[in-house]
């Protein structure tokens, strides 16, 4: 407890208003690893507090790595299944002047036969990122883009009391803006129902998507299944940006090329520990059919 750390200056934290005893009643629970970094502990004796406890304050002085959880950058994706023969010519056109443009042919580490070879590696590097920006800037630019679909429930539910509200509030204007009056009165429901419903939509987001995925599957209509499923899969995606002590995307991918060196690497590969291994399992196949346990 933090009234034994040595910095502690808390006298007492609760006054008896009626016979005025002083308790330390409030505390801090700290655990142990956090006790050494106690640097101040005080409580505050304001004269604007109107209760009988008095509020404790703590002040850490800890070493921290935070923890920063970024959201996936939402890019432009391609929607490659819109782009008709128009997209596709002007795609092609451009990826031509783009790969002509900013992708330099490495003559040399592109004929180079070395197996890892670590002369032409970051050469070859360079390469393939020219070669996918080329390609990722020229679907961009000529190829429709993924539409952002529009909230479930909502053609159904809304989008007629919307152009009812709109149409009568535009008969409302064109009418004089008579305040009173039938006009004003149908202008003011329909405005005050789309606002309902509209708000109904967005509070009951979940059960309505659920309804949309329930429908899908009851008509068998497998193609918008999945698109359900991976928007809402996409609405949830975050990225952690540490992982395993490293911090940031390229920290982060070096862990896992590590890990998967070492996964890949677990397995003898070299002639002669296979050769061991195949005596091994030889013998132990030949020691079984001796004794008659195959
Ligand atoms: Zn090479």
């Amino acid at each position: 407890m933090c009234p034994n750390v040595p910095s502690s200056q808390v006298d007492f934290t609760y006054v008896n208003s009626a016979t005025g005893a002083k308790f330390v009643l409030d505390h801090f629970i700290v655990s142990h690893n956090v006790f050494n970094g106690v640097s101040r502990y005080v409580v505050l004796h304001d004269g604007d507090n109107l209760s009988d406890h008095h509020p404790v304050q703590l002040e850490l002085c800890i070493d921290v790595e935070y923890s920063t959880c970024c959201k996936a950058q939402p890019s432009p994706r391609p929607a490659w299944h819109r782009a008709g023969e128009l997209h596709l010519q002007r795609y092609r056109e451009h990826l031509q002047n783009e790969l002509l443009m900013r992708v330099e042919i490495l003559t040399e580490a592109l004929a180079c036969r070395t197996f890892n070879c670590s002369d032409h590696l970051d050469d070859l590097k360079v390469y393939y990122a020219a070669f996918m920006k080329a390609l990722a800037s020229s679907a961009n630019a000529c190829i429709p883009a993924w539409k952002k679909k529009a909230m479930a429930g909502w053609s159904e539910h809304v989008a007629d009391w919307k152009e009812k509200a709109i149409f009568w509030h535009s008969m409302w204007l064109s009418g004089g803006q008579v305040h009173g009056g039938w006009l004003h009165a149908i202008m003011l429901e329909t405005r005050a129902e789309y606002k309902r419903v509209s708000r109904w939509v967005v509070r009951n987001q979940e059960k309505l998507v659920a309804g949309c995925m329930a429908d899908t599957l009851c008509e068998n209509r497998s193609r918008d299944l999945w698109s359900e499923i991976k928007q809402e899969k996409d609405s949830n995606c975050r990225q952690s940006n540490v992982i395993n002590g490293a911090v940031g995307s390229h920290d982060s991918c070096q862990v896992f090329n590590e890990t998967y060196k070492s996964l890949y690497q677990s397995v003898p590969s070299s002639e002669s520990e296979l050769n061991i291994l195949y005596e091994e399992l030889k013998a132990g196949i030949r020691d079984k059919c001796q004794s008659g346990a195959c």
